[in-house]
């Protein structure tokens, strides 16, 4: 609509113009002609070329009753809010298509293409394996060689490569052959990492961005509603086209719905070890007890194996690198192996207690009270104490509980503890 309003005010112009020929030069005559062809709409041609036949009487009336009519504002010259055409410019730069181009084509890489191509953009990949085929089905343009990947001179470069990977991937990426102010982007589920790989290996004047969209292709295989996607603008030029050029690549994940959450590469690691490792680690657990649906599933249980669900499908090159490149990790696996002796030794702390009373309640009978011919079931019995006592102590679980009845710990804990 936009477009066309500017055809009809330049084809305004041009009759204007072409109303006085110049007499005797057939030759501009003609080109005047032309141009009139040229911007105006078919009906309008006509209009004017039975315009020029008629007779001067007829074409002086029509001019008067044209004169007569209310005048139709077709300009954009018309009253326009004074911000008008700045943000209809604003909203197809926005639109403008990018060229995006995926290194590593893997399970993440492709679903975040197909997501890029449904929202209008043109992308390119490449991978150490072969996808060719794939990648025609998504309408990806696949090279296999990154220099005639680099060639095509892509907008933002993202990696979607393994986070173990990255570094050498990057070492061989030959950047030298893309452009010189090139956005370059990761979707690592770490972030800490690959920031300092990117500033210390990316060229100066090469744009950067770290992203993190928290969910997958289970998670996020219908709507992108409220999925969190973390970012750091870690360098970015101050050029608006810059500036622009991350806005539009974001303005996908926001279009699609996503929560945007801007924070810096550290604390999302912060944040992530102690959320999304211990949920892999949880889900590898369960999963390698390998639950099973039961005739019985509570609403829990139903939770617990969504979580499997959820986390066996990804490689376990990527757990490993939520361990490995997350120096925050660490911590976090040793505050769950405490969290687990702790509950473990609140429950054998229990049978600890049950068993202590009876010896003692059994201590305090006269021996007389028992009752006689029965000493086999007995040593039968205290045998079966000993071992539960035996197992407990084995687990080793004891450390940092609490003696129930006293509040304090007994010696036999002390020294099943030392
Ligand atoms: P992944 O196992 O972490 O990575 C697979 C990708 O890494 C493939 O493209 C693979 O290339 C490439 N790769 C692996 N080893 C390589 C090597 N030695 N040299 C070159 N390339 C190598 O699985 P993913 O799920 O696709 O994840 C990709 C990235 O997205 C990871 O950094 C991950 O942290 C991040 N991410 C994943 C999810 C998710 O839910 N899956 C969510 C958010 C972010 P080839 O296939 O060509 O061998």
């Amino acid at each position: 609509m936009f477009a066309s309003t500017f055809v009809v005010a330049g084809a305004a112009t041009a009759c204007a113009s072409i109303r006085h020929p110049v007499k005797g030069n057939a030759k501009v005559r003609s080109a005047a002609l032309g141009a009139r062809r040229a911007v105006t709409s078919r009906g309008e041609i006509r209009a004017l070329s039975s315009e020029r036949r008629s007779s001067p009487r007829a074409s002086k009336s029509r001019l008067g009753a044209r004169r007569a009519s209310p005048v139709t504002p077709r300009a954009l010259d018309a009253a326009q809010p004074f911000d008008f055409e700045a943000k209809q410019r604003q909203k197809v730069e926005k639109k403008r298509a990018l060229k995006i181009g995926i290194v590593g084509f893997g399970n993440f890489g492709q679903f975040l293409a197909k997501r890029f191509i449904q929202n209008g953009h043109d992308v390119i990949a490449t991978s150490r394996s072969d996808y060719g085929q794939i990648a025609a089905s998504l309408n990806v343009g696949y090279y296999r060689d990154p220099d005639d990947f680099c060639e095509m001179h892509p907008d933002v470069v993202i990696f979607c490569t393994s986070i173990l990977s990255t570094e050498a991937t990057i070492n061989a990426f030959p950047m030298q052959r893309l452009r010189r102010n090139t956005l370059v982007a990761d979707v690592l589920s770490v972030k800490q990492f690959p920031k300092q790989l990117f500033l210390q290996r990316m060229p100066d004047n090469f744009d950067i961005l770290c992203l993190h969209p928290m969910f997958g292709p289970d998670s996020g295989k219908g709507s992108w509603k409220d999925l969190p996607l973390v970012y750091d603008k870690v360098r970015v030029g101050e050029e608006k086209s810059r500036r622009e050029r991350v806005d539009r690549l974001l303005s996908v994940f926001a279009d699609e719905g996503c929560r945007m959450v801007e924070m810096s590469c550290e604390e999302h690691d912060i944040q992530a070890a102690s959320s999304q490792f211990i949920t892999h680690t949880v889900g590898r657990m369960l999963g390698t007890m390998e639950l099973t649906e039961t005739t019985i599933n509570t609403k829990g249980y139903e939770s617990l194996l969504s979580l499997v669900n959820n986390t066996s499908n990804d490689s376990f090159d990527l757990y490993y690198g939520l361990f490995m490149y997350n120096k925050n990790a660490t911590a976090e696996l040793s505050r769950l192996e405490l969290a687990f002796s702790q509950v473990k030794a609140q429950l054998f702390d229990r049978l600890h207690t049950l068993i202590r009373d009876d010896i003692f309640e059994e201590a305090a009978q006269p021996s007389g009270l028992r009752g006689a011919g029965d000493g086999d079931a007995e040593s039968a019995e205290r045998s079966f104490k000993d071992r539960l006592i035996d197992q407990v102590n084995v687990g080793g679980s004891l450390g940092g509980s609490t003696d129930e009845k006293g509040g304090g710990r007994s010696e036999r804990e002390e020294g099943a503890t030392r």
